[in-house]
């Protein structure tokens, strides 16, 4: 049996800028050792403040983030630094996260030395070992990243937040930036350094097809929610929520699943700062009935690995 290191979430209530707004309302999962967790919807679904909301980016009003069995936004300062090592996120635009005017050896050797981590030839060797595990030779080193491709701007990245050892890395919309063919070579990077480093993925994106690749379970987003969650392939094979049915439907489908009618969904998603009141999804859903108006239906469990919210499963 794998190992939990278990980060868990649930939160309620992120305070804004104009004061309190339920950005993420019932988020819940648990992140394993080695495994990915993605979580996909559309943007404005909270994906992301959640992901910030793990690394302690966002602080929450109420409920609570366990890091190993420990509230996050409790632990005490020492531990905190670990904290900081051991979870690390990797950004959409890997240019914005790497300072332009400096070395690209620099940037990523920067968080050894915040962590004051061995002498100067240790730390070197350090960062040239990472470039070589995320594919870039040592020629690399000295140039700026103005001199990188997308592609290769995002293997630095990754590179800068694996230079730490990290156990767990928080992807936000790693390949959305990038080319088709490219996106692919950084998820395969992704999942081989997976393998070879032991790391969690949290795995944020709007991208079906990336997140179906990369994820061993996957929860659905919407409005601040996680509506349905299963081991990816269940997922796939028998989506429940009409909103992931909706979604998936948009997606080619592989030669072994039902064959699905485009659903289109009517409209945007609705502004969180005034949600739908029952279902948040009722305004948009095919399957809406009157009970879906009036009451917010309950996360119910209908395999031992998938839960869905909505009242056709009540
Ligand atoms: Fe649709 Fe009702 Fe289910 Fe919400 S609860 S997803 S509105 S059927
Ligand atoms: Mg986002």
């Amino acid at each position: 049996v794998k190992k939990y290191f278990s980060v868990t979430g649930q939160w309620g209530r992120l305070g804004g800028v104009k004061g309190q707004v339920k950005a993420v309302n019932d988020v819940s999962f648990r992140l394993v050792e080695g495994e990915t967790y993605g979580l996909v919807g559309e943007s404005g679904s909270g994906k992301s403040t959640t992901g910030r909301a793990i690394l302690r980016l966002t602080e929450p009003t109420d409920g609570e983030v366990f890091y190993q069995n420990e509230n996050i936004f409790q632990v005490p300062k020492r531990k905190l630094q670990r904290f900081r090592k051991d979870v690390q996120m990797v950004f959409q635009d890997p240019f914005s996260s790497l300072n332009p005017r400096k070395r690209i050896g620099k940037t990523i050797e920067e968080p050894l030395h915040i962590h004051r981590v061995g002498n100067q030839k240790e730390r070197r060797e350090r960062v040239l070992d990472i470039l070589d595990k995320v594919g870039m030779g040592p020629e690399h080193y000295y140039r700026f990243p103005h001199e990188f491709s997308g592609g290769q701007r995002q293997r630095l990245g990754l590179a800068r937040a694996l230079v730490m050892e990290p156990k767990v890395v928080i992807c936000d919309e790693p390949v959305s930036a990038l080319d088709v063919s490219i996106q692919s070579q950084v998820v395969n990077l992704l999942k081989q350094l997976q393998t070879e480093m032991d790391l969690a993925y949290l795995f944020i994106t709007h991208d079906i097809s990336v997140v179906r690749h990369i994820s061993d379970r996957i929860g659905v987003m919407y409005l601040g929610e996680i509506v349905e969650e299963a081991p990816t392939d269940d997922l796939f094979s028998s989506p429940l929520h009409p909103y992931t049915q909706a979604l998936f439907s948009a997606v080619p489908r592989t030669k072994n699943e039902r064959n699905r009618e485009r659903i289109v969904l009517k409209g945007e998603i609705p502004s969180p700062l005034n949600p739908p009141t029952g279902c948040k999804f009722h305004t948009r859903c095919p399957f809406a009935m009157d009970i879906c108006k009036r009451e917010v239906p309950k996360r119910k469990k209908i395999e031992p690995d998938h839960f869905v919210t909505c009242h056709l499963y009540e």
